[in-house]
């Protein structure tokens, strides 16, 4: 297979005219005038999730090392460059976008970036990944800045225990976080948990309940290999969304429903409350299908999956390249072509994706 740099090349050639799209991986329909971004296997892309920082105040145990190297700053995409990222994005048919991280809030300026973003016509909606900690100073500034959703993460309510799997963290900043956004005017917030065995997959109907008096969704997640960490086996604290799910059905009766929030969640109803209940199941339940999203990290790569590393360099582009939006459309839309049909995780194996979740934007 072509290193990712050779496709990189190849795409920024193809995009600038150098080239021909003459491989098989170019076979598919290039359609640089279209204003959509359509893969080869005709997914839409309309969603994109933005990093806006690799760093993080907390250091959970499924997502990072104890011990992180972060990006030098030259590194980093800067505000500006972000907000040029998003508008490209928007003017190729992305209707939703994502700031997430690591954790955006650590992130100076970020109400600005927000506002720049919230603003571009033909994006319905800005949402935000978060863990909550800074969120009690902030939230009515995003909420000013037009951030519309929130998502935070809460993968126990007991102190001790949150602070164990955060390694750092604190739940009572978290669940003040989660107050200010709801004085603030935040609708639908949708609290994400990581559910390992053994460690807090005791506490699921607690977090359900939890989520149904503060009338937010819920969503669990299965915990993804990527990056190599040392403090647990992934394969062993493997929970599946479907053993999750029959538990819940234990207390809650869950009424399946089709709606969607444009992301991976599966999603439930209760018949006594106004929230629902998601799985978003890379493993179990695979949603390649389905996908309608794309990643750009904080360093400018254009990720298609989760699961791949091939990838699209936006910044050489930008900053080595000098190129003009019109040449970013055009790369954007070629490399649409590198979108695989579906991710492959294997927790039995060593991670085949070594960059941790920090770095490929949540
Ligand atoms: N720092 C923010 C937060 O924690 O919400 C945003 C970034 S974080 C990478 C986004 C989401 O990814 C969080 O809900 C987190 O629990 C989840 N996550 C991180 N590492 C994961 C992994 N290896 N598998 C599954 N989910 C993971
Ligand atoms: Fe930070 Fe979010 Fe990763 Fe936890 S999941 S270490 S809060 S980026």
């Amino acid at each position: 297979m072509p290193s990712v740099r050779t496709r990189t090349e190849s795409l920024v050639a193809i995009a600038t005219g150098a080239a021909s799209p003459d491989n098989a991986l170019m076979n598919a329909p290039f359609r640089p005038n279209s204003p959509e971004l359509t893969d080869a296997f005709r997914r839409r892309i309309s969603y994109l999730r933005l990093s806006v920082t690799d760093r993080c105040d907390l250091r959970c145990v499924y997502c990072m090392a104890e011990d992180m190297t972060f990006l030098p700053r030259q590194q980093v995409l800067t505000l500006e460059e972000l907000a040029r990222i998003a508008r490209v994005f928007v003017s190729l048919g992305v209707e939703k976008i994502r700031l997430t991280g690591g954790e955006p809030l650590v992130r100076k300026n970020l109400s600005w970036l927000a506002n720049e973003i919230s603003g571009l016509p033909g994006l319905r909606e800005l949402a935000l990944t978060t863990n909550g900690m800074r969120l009690a100073t902030m939230a009515a500034d995003l909420k000013q800045a037009g951030v519309q959703r929130l998502n935070i993460s809460i993968d126990s309510l007991r102190a001790e225990r949150f602070r164990e799997i955060t390694r750092v963290g604190d739940l009572s900043a978290v669940l003040a976080g989660l107050k200010a956004a709801q004085e603030a005017g935040f609708q639908r917030t949708k609290i994400n948990s990581v559910i390992l065995r053994g460690r807090n997959d005791d506490e699921v109907l607690e977090l359900v309940d939890f989520a149904r008096q503060q009338h937010c969704d819920i969503s669990f997640i299965e915990e993804m290999p990527l990056g190599e960490i040392s403090e647990h086996d992934r394969a062993a604290v493997f929970v599946s969304s479907d053993e999750l799910r029959e538990r819940i059905e234990e207390k809650f009766q869950l009424l399946p429903s089709t709606e969607s929030t444009g992301g991976p969640s599966r999603y439930y109803r209760f018949a006594d409350s106004d929230s629902r209940v998601g799985f978003i199941s890379p493993h179990s339940h695979n949603f390649c299908a389905s996908c309608n999203r794309v990643r750009v990290t904080v360093e400018g790569r254009l990720l298609l999956c989760l699961g791949n590393e091939d990838s699209l360099d936006l910044r050489h582009l930008m900053r080595e390249e000098g190129a003009d939006d019109e040449a970013l459309r055009a790369a954007i839309i070629a490399a649409m072509q590198l979108k695989p049909e579906r991710h492959h995780f294997d927790l039995q194996e060593r991670p085949q994706i070594v960059r941790f979740m920090n770095m490929t934007g949540g």
